[in-house]
C-alpha cells in the first residue's frame, strides 16, 4: 500500500476528534461559555456565537485533532483499565507529577502564539466552567487527559479572538460589527492563525 491510500482523510479525522469530544460529555458550547468569560472583557459587542465560531476554527487544525486523539484515547482504555502497570495506575488516578496530559494539551496551543500558551497555564490552574467538572468528576471516568485537551481548545480560541480584535480595531470596528461567521476563515477579515 502506498502512502498515499493508506492516509487518513482529514475529514475522517476532523469527525472522529469532534465525536470524541462529544462521546465524552463535552459540547462545542460549553468550552465557547469558557472562552466567552475568558474574552468579553477586552471585546466589545462580543457574543457567545463568535466564541462558538472560534472554538469550531480551532477544532479543525490537525494538531488539535491529533491531541484529542491521543488523549481521549489514553482516558477511554484508563476506564476499561486496558493500560499496562504503572501506566494504569498513574493515568486513573490523574497524578499530579505525570504532566504528559498538560504536554500534549500545550503541544497543541501553539499555533495560536503566546496568547494561547499563557491563557491555557490560567485556565489549568483556575479550572472555569466544563474544565472544573471534568477535574472534580473522582471516581466517574477518567478524565486526566481531556480536562487539559478542553483547556488547550478554549486558550486556542480566546488567544484567535483576542487577534482579531486587534484586526477590527486597526479597521475601526468592534466586534458588533461582524456576525460570528464572518470570523471563520473566508472572513473580510484575514488572519494567518484562521
Ligand atoms: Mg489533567
Amino acid at each position: 500500500m502506498d502512502r498515499q491510500t493508506s492516509r487518513v482523510h482529514s475529514r475522517v479525522v476532523e469527525k472522529a476528534a469532534n465525536d470524541a469530544l462529544l462521546r465524552r460529555g463535552v459540547t462545542i458550547e460549553e468550552i465557547a461559555k469558557i472562552v466567552y468569560e475568558m474574552q468579553t472583557p477586552y471585546n466589545k459587542g462580543l457574543t457567545i456565537d463568535h466564541c462558538v465560531e472560534s472554538v469550531k476554527s480551532v477544532l479543525k487544525k490537525r494538531e488539535m485533532q491529533h491531541a484529542i486523539l491521543v488523549g481521549v484515547e489514553l482516558d477511554e482504555l484508563a476506564e476499561k483499565k486496558m493500560l499496562s502497570a504503572p501506566l494504569q495506575q498513574i493515568v486513573e488516578a490523574d497524578e499530579g507529577l505525570f504532566g504528559v496530559d498538560e504536554t500534549i494539551a500545550l503541544g497543541a496551543v501553539f499555533t495560536y502564539g503566546s496568547i494561547a500558551v499563557t491563557t491555557f497555564g490560567h485556565l489549568d490552574k483556575n479550572k472555569i466552567g466544563i474544565i472544573s467538572k471534568l477535574d472534580t468528576k473522582i471516581g466517574i471516568g477518567v478524565h486526566t487527559f481531556l480536562d487539559d485537551l478542553v483547556c488547550s481548545i478554549a486558550a486556542s480560541a480566546a488567544s484567535r479572538l483576542a487577534h482579531r480584535t486587534r484586526d477590527l480595531e486597526e479597521a475601526n470596528e468592534t466586534f458588533e460589527d461582524i456576525k460570528p461567521e464572518e470570523t471563520a476563515p473566508e472572513s473580510k477579515i484575514k488572519d494567518v492563525r484562521t
